[in-house]
């Protein structure tokens, strides 16, 4: 089952069910407390906090998302990419847990001939919220689970709200038992390298008063309730297409070949190098997806995020023995694995061809002055008898130059000479908190945006400059 059939399976069945079908919206999310759009419900927020009426009673979409807080996850999990896409159905207002479980349970499980998911009902558990006997007795009587099938958790996990006083309440999670040759039998509480989470469906049920993190009061319960739901689509393409983990499946193996055949290096033979080709294939993906929604390479906010994966491209092609620019046969390989899905991929790729070819050249002089002039440092270590290279030069070599600590600590290393960690990761620290007061200071600067949500709570507006 291909990544776009999965992708008309869902919108074909929560369309049928009523649901306004919403085409994704860009990865850079107009919502300006958020860097980029970190799940499906982000463009609704205005309409499930209640701030904006919702033009619809129920929608759906299959939502592009950025999630950087997962990347050294990433390629090590079988699950975590920096890209994803995350499905979803919403209900403001209108059905609620009931029919939220009824559709996931039904698309799931429903066969593939009849547009289903075609999922075995013998490998899916699921996670509620450890109060939420509401949802435990809705589990068994539309899906029949039995007791052993549901594990009560914990608020860390399957309890949501914004932070903020407004909407809240208890989730729901759908695992994907991956079967022994994966872990231990004890069900999601316990392995979640077995236990594949492949859908959170979100109750916001009640108003939430003040409080830190998940210690908050319940102020008693919402009088219109909503319903967000996520389901991973590159999770369950991965499980349907009966592969290892979400790097393999259609939409982005072609990129992880391309860097093995680029490599000469099999997939498969060594679990470092799986690692790194993994790194590539979802990086150059997110990249390229990245700048298809016009972010460029830059030194800050979404600009260096984006440096950052293409950085980290170029340095895995490196460990893999790569030196040569390589860009210009990954990108491509991503583009068609993707164009089906995001035709704008091909139509922009000459503006993000350059823009990638750019970032790499850079990156690639970087590392070849950042290597001479480290080359310096270590014969002088040597020379003076010593077994150290100074931590002030790989702070340098990082700070002034972007070359990588890991990168600095394995040349030192190939040269007999170690690096005080320690003192690096101090003078780091030092210029975390420097930077820190410098971002606070420029805060202090910056105008209260909170005056547009305000704004965009009065509906629609008439521009009358014309005339006026
Ligand atoms: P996990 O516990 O596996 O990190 P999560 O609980 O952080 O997942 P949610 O915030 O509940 O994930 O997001 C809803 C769904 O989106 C998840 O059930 C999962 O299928 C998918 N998802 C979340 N993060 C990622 C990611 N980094 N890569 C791919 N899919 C993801
Ligand atoms: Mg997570
Ligand atoms: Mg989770
Ligand atoms: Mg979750």
């Amino acid at each position: 089952m291909q990544t776009a059939d999965i992708q008309n399976r869902w919108l074909t069945f929560f369309g049928d069910r009523g649901h306004t079908v919403v085409p994704s919206a860009s990865l850079v999310s107009d919502d300006p407390t958020l860097l980029f759009t970190v799940a499906g419900m982000v463009p609704f927020v205005p309409y499930l906090t209640g701030l904006v009426p919702a033009p619809f009673p129920r929608a759906t979409s299959v939502q592009k998302c950025i999630r950087t807080l997962d990347i050294e996850e990433v390629g090590k999990t079988p699950r975590h990419g920096t890209f994803f896409q995350m499905n979803g159905n919403f209900s403001f207002g209108d059905y609620f847990k009931e029919g939220a479980i009824t559709y996931a349970w039904e698309l799931l499980t429903s066969e593939e001939s009849k547009g289903g998911l075609g999922f075995d009902e013998k490998d899916l558990w699921v996670t509620v919220y450890k109060d939420d006997d509401e949802a435990i007795e809705l589990w068994k009587k539309v899906a029949g689970l039995k007791d052993e099938r549901i594990q009560r958790l914990d608020k860390d996990t399957n309890y949501w709200s914004t932070g903020q006083p407004g909407p809240a309440g208890p989730c729901s999670e759908i695992f994907f038992d991956r079967g022994p040759k994966y872990g231990i039998d004890g069900g999601p509480a316990t392995d979640d390298d077995r236990y594949v989470e492949i859908w959170n469906l979100v109750f916001m049920q009640y108003l939430r008063g003040e409080g830190s993190g998940k210690e908050f009061e319940i102020l008693g319960e919402l009088p219109k309730k909503n319903i967000d739901t996520g389901m991973g689509m590159e999770r369950v393409a991965f499980i349907k297409q009966g592969v290892e983990n979400m790097y393999e499946i259609d939409q982005v193996r072609p990129v992880l070949d391309k860097a093995a055949e680029l490599s000469g290096r099999r997939y498969g033979h060594n679990h470092d190098d799986d690692v790194r080709m993994r790194v590539i294939a979802d990086h150059v993906r997110s990249s390229l997806m990245l700048m298809s929604d016009g972010v460029t390479p830059s030194n800050e906010g979404r600009g260096y995020i984006l440096r950052r994966l293409l950085r980290r491209s170029v340095r895995a092609m490196r460990l893999l023995g790569v030196e040569d620019p390589t860009f210009a046969e990954l990108f491509p390989a991503s583009r068609d694995a993707m164009k089906a899905q995001y035709p704008e991929v091909s139509t922009e790729f000459d503006r993000i061809s350059r823009l990638a070819l750019g970032e790499e050249e850079t990156f690639l002089r970087t590392l070849a002055s950042g290597t001479s002039i480290l080359d310096v440092a270590v014969s002088r270590s040597q020379q003076a008898g010593s077994t150290e290279l100074p931590s002030d030069t790989a702070f340098l070599l990082h700070d002034t130059y972007g070359f990588p600590i890991d990168l600095t600590l394995e040349i030192a290393e190939e040269a007999g000479l170690s690096v005080d960690r320690d003192a690096f990761d101090s003078l780091m620290q030092r210029q975390r908190t420097l930077a820190k007061e410098d971002a606070k200071s420029k805060k202090q600067h910056l105008a209260d945006l909170s005056v547009y949500s305000a704004f965009r709570a009065q509906g629609e507006t008439v521009f009358t400059g014309y005339e006026y």
